[in-house]
Parts: C-alpha cells; sequence; structure tokens
C-alpha cells in the first residue's frame, strides 16, 4: 500500500537529521512507489536557502547513501525552501501561502506532517504557531512529528506536552523513538509472540535475567554543550532502554492495535520497582569516561571534549538493574547498559534461560553453559540461539552450539532504515512505534530520582577508561546477584 496524498513541512530542513535521515528515507519510499506521487516537501530553517539551493543539498544527501538513484531529479521536484524563524507570525502567514499552493499543485487534499527536526526548545513555539497563524486550518489530516528529546525530566515534559496538546490531539502526535523503528526491535514481539517455543517460557519460572546492552564507540563529538545538560541518563535510559525493557516484558496484547499494545507498555513501565534514594547505588551505577584507547588510536576523556565543563558531573555512562514487580517477572533482573566510548558499536538483548535441574554431563569443573537467545538489534541484526549438543567423538560430552540467523544477508533491498518505516508510518497514521505520553510520563518519573540524586551528588569521575565496557561497579552490579554480562562481541 502506498502512502495517501500529503504536504510533508520539515523543520531544521538544513540540519543534520534531515540530510542524514530523512530525505534518503523519503527517497527509498518514493523509489519503491510506496510514496503517493502526490506529494511535496516544504524545508524550513533559518538560512537564506532557495528551493533550488534546497534541491541540490537533498539530491547529494540521497547521493551519498545511495548509489542507484534513478528518478532523483522527479523525487527533488518536489521540495521546496522557505527561510524562517520560529518565533515570527509572518513567516508563519508565508508558510502557510506556499502551503496552499502546493495543496492545489500537487492535489494534496489538505493532507498535513509537520515534522520538527530542531531544537527542543522551539518545539512548544512552532506547535502553537502552526494553528495561531492557520497552518492547521484545512480538511485533510494534521499530524505533528516531534524528534528527541520530548522534555528534560517530567516537570519539562508535562509542560512541553500541554502546549503541544493545545494544538494537536494526542492521535495526532507521533514521538519519535528510532529505536522503535529498527526492525530488530520491532522483531521482539514476532519473536515471542510467534514462536510455541519462547512464549510458554517467558517468565520467572525460566529465565534467570534479561541484559540489554547499547554500547557506542564514540565520544560526544560536537554534541558537548547538549550532552552537558542531558547524559546518558536522559539520552538514551528515559527513552530507548525503556522501551525495550516494556516490549521484552509485556503481555501478549489481545489484538495489534496501537491501543492494546501501548496499554500493555504502559502496565510494565508502571510496575517497575520504584527505588528509594538511599536505595538507588544497589540498582543503578554511572560513570564518565577518562583518556584511553579506542581502535588503537589514543582518544582524550569526556571532561577534556569542546564545551564540556573540566569537572563535569555528567555521566556518559549508565548501567542498570530494574525489576518488574508483576506475576510474570517478580525475581528476574533486568540488567540495562549503555554508553559512549566503549569498546564496541552494538546493541544486544541477551536472554538467559535457568539452569536445568541437573547436568547428567557435568564434566571437570566445566558446568552447562545456560541457554541464551540473543536479539541483535545493530549493527548486526539477526538472532542466536545458544544451545547444549553432544561434542563429536565417543564420550557424552557436551559442546556449546550456536543457531544463528542473520538478517543482514537477506537477499534485495537492504533492511529499510528506522526512519523510513517511521516515515511511513506516521503518513499512513499508524502511530504502533511511536511513544505515547503515557509512557513519556511513567519514564520520565523513574528516570527522575535517579537523575536528581546524582546531579545532588558529586561523582568520582572519570571511573572507566575509553575504550572498556564501563566502570566496574557495572560488572559488580551483577556479580552480587551471581551473574555477569554476557561479552556483545
Ligand atoms: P541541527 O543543529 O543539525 O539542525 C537544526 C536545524 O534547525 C537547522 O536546520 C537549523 O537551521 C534549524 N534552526 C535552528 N534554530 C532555528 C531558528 N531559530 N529558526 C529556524 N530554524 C532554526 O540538529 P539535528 O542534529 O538535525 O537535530 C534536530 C533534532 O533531531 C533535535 O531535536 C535532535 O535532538 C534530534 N535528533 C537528531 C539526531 C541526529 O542524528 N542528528 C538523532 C536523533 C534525534
Amino acid at each position: 500500500s502506498e502512502t495517501p496524498a500529503s504536504l510533508i513541512m520539515i523543520f531544521g530542513a538544513t540540519g543534520d537529521l534531515a540530510k542524514r535521515k530523512l530525505y534518503p528515507s523519503l527517497f527509498h519510499l518514493f523509489r519503491k512507489g510506496k510514496l503517493s506521487e502526490h506529494f511535496a516537501v516544504i524545508g524550513v530553517a533559518r538560512r537564506p536557502w532557495s528551493d533550488e539551493v534546497l534541491r541540490e543539498h537533498v539530491r547529494d544527501s540521497v547521493l551519498t547513501s545511495i548509489k542507484d538513484a534513478e528518478n532523483i531529479e522527479e523525487f527533488v521536484s518536489h521540495f521546496y525552501y522557505k527561510p524562517h524563524d520560529v518565533s515570527d507570525s509572518q513567516s508563519y502567514i508565508q508558510l502557510k501561502a506556499l502551503a496552499n499552493e502546493l495543496d492545489q499543485k500537487y492535489c494534496l487534499e489538505g493532507n498535513r506532517v509537520f515534522y520538527l527536526a530542531m531544537a527542543p526548545e522551539f518545539f512548544g513555539t512552532i506547535a502553537e504557531h502552526l494553528k495561531t497563524d492557520g497552518l492547521t486550518d484545512t480538511n485533510g489530516f494534521h499530524r505533528l512529528v516531534i524528534e528527541k528529546p520530548f522534555g528534560h525530566d517530567l516537570e519539562s515534559a508535562i509542560e512541553l506536552n500541554k502546549r503541544i496538546r493545545n494544538v494537536f490531539s494526542e492521535n495526532d502526535i507521533y514521538r519519535i523513538d528510532h529505536y522503535l523503528g529498527k526492525e530488530m526491535v520491532q522483531n521482539i514481539e514476532v519473536i515471542r509472540f510467534a514462536n510455541a517455543i519462547f512464549e510458554p517460557l517467558w517468565n520467572n519460572r525460566f529465565i534467570s535475567n534479561i541484559q540489554i546492552t547499547s554500547s557506542e564507540m564514540l565520544g560526544v563529538e560536537e554534541r558537548g554543550g547538549y550532552y552537558e545538560t542531558s547524559g546518558a541518563l536522559r539520552d538514551m535510559v528515559q527513552n530507548h532502554m525503556l522501551q525495550m525493557v516494556a516490549l521484552l516484558a509485556m503481555e501478549p496484547p489481545i489484538r495489534l492495535t496501537p491501543k492494546e499494545i501501548r496499554s500493555e507498555k504502559v502496565k510494565v513501565l508502571g510496575a517497575l520497582r520504584s527505588i528509594e534514594q538511599d536505595e538507588i547505588p544497589q540498582y543503578f551505577v554511572r560513570g564518565q569516561y577518562g583518556p584511553g584507547e579506542i581502535n588503537g588510536e589514543k582518544v582524550i576523556g569526556y571532561r577534556e571534549e569542546q564545551n564540556v565543563n573540566k569537572e563535569s558531573n555528567t555521566d556518559t555512562y549508565v548501567a542498570g538493574k530494574l525489576m518488574i514487580d508483576n506475576f510474570r517477572w517478580a525475581g528476574v533482573p533486568f540488567y540495562i547498559r549503555t554508553g559512549k566510548r566503549m569498546t564496541a558499536k552494538s546493541t544486544k538483548i541477551v536472554i538467559q534461560f535457568k539452569d536445568i535441574p541437573m547436568n547428567l554431563y557435568y564434566k571437570s569443573e566445566k558446568n552447562l553453559d545456560p541457554n541464551l537467545l540473543v536479539i541483535h538489534i545493530q549493527p548486526e541484526e539477526g538472532i542466536t540461539l545458544h544451545l547444549n549438543a553432544k561434542d563429536t567423538g565417543q564420550m557424552m560430552e557436551t559442546t556449546p552450539v550456536k543457531l544463528n540467523f542473520s538478517n543482514n544477508h537477506a537477499p534485495g533491498l537492504n533492511t529499510p532504515e528506522a526512519y523510513e518505516k517511521l516515515l511511513f508510518d506516521c503518513l499512513r497514521g499508524d502511530a504502533t512505534n511511536f511513544t505515547h505520553w503515557d509512557e513519556v510520563a511513567l519514564s520520565w518519573s523513574f528516570v527522575d530520582k535517579i537523575s536528581h540524586n546524582w546531579e545532588s551528588e558529586k561523582a568520582d569521575f572519570p571511573n572507566y577508561s575509553a575504550g572498556t565496557m564501563g566502570p566496574t561497579a557495572a560488572d559488580e552490579l551483577l556479580e552480587k546477584d551471581g551473574f555477569s554480562w554476557w561479552p556483545v562481541t
């Protein structure tokens, strides 16, 4: 199926996200015939560009990521540009005139998607102007797509939400969590609910613990200024990590509708054990990278990065133990960890099953390995199941075997990028893979307790070297429960 006719207005059209993700994703949809030919894009940003300059920019951005770009000229001819000042009504009135003109020209039926790919401090202002200056005065649908971060804490998120809900109803707000657009994150529910060998085991009787690692090798790059106000807990845990926990832990929805899925996810987030201030060190570990080595090259520590305080208290690493106090999960720790300047770039989920009651094949101090189900989210996409089998030979000895399924080698087109899927969903009005306000609110209230505590106490940073898997306290977090992190490489 293809998308309905629509005008797509991108605020922040000259920015990094638009260039790296949005233009190539739209082109993919266009090339696959999934984008209605009744579409037009208005790029909006501060710079005094023309339509031609934007088209050139879009062409370049597409060509750097896609070799075979037939029809690129036709594609870019749908793009228009308007220099814009986000707080000036005159600007919006001009935008409205252009939007109405394109509405006629391309038969867009008054359908509009407003994509805010801009600094979050402008989200509220832009949403309000869209209404007061009449950009939402058409007969079609009006959808608002919002990038992360959605607020800085619960209080600011409530404030932002109030402002945008004055203009858009919850059903028309698409809060992006691009992890939810990833193929293997979407696969979590399929693996769970479409397989008789997993579904019956997916609980505290058979699973001993679940580990989610999302590690980066990069440091903060040029984003030091932003990162100083955020840190790993806000930047990664509040959204991506908690979303993955919710998908792993939720009950089967009664049907696959956004409403049913979301209500199951909300129940999980509501069942997260709330942690008292004095218990935080038992559940959460923070880290900040010092100098070290990445791929044999020396790199500087976080405090030496551009726009970073020399005595910064900001976390570039978080490890945590989450308990979900419900019938299915009581007693099963969900360990999460995420950070910058770690050993590898990798997002993986490891589900560790409980040991079988008795090992018949025990030999020379070596226990049987536990069964593991590993879900590889990125950069590899696939699943690995770790089993025990008989070692070849005459003795009844065991050897670990791995069953591997890799998505990367699928024939034909590569797996669609997260943004391609999310844009497609939004244009078709499917909000399943976007975060609902209730999820945002619950995640912030969980994270706020930890961040308030961390802000009030100075940490002994740096506490891990660049190029390692984080502070030793993160290993101890699991050791005291009798577990350890499974390697991610
Ligand atoms: P960017 O700084 O590269 O681009 C910002 C854009 O906003 C530019 O087009 C700029 O012209 C425009 N802009 C800024 N101030 C303006 C003003 N006063 N009036 C009009 N236009 C103005 O930022 P980005 O990296 O593209 O990020 C945009 C959003 O996407 C942010 O919310 C960010 O958190 C989010 N995001 C980005 C990425 C990424 O990979 N870059 C990933 C996830 C989320």
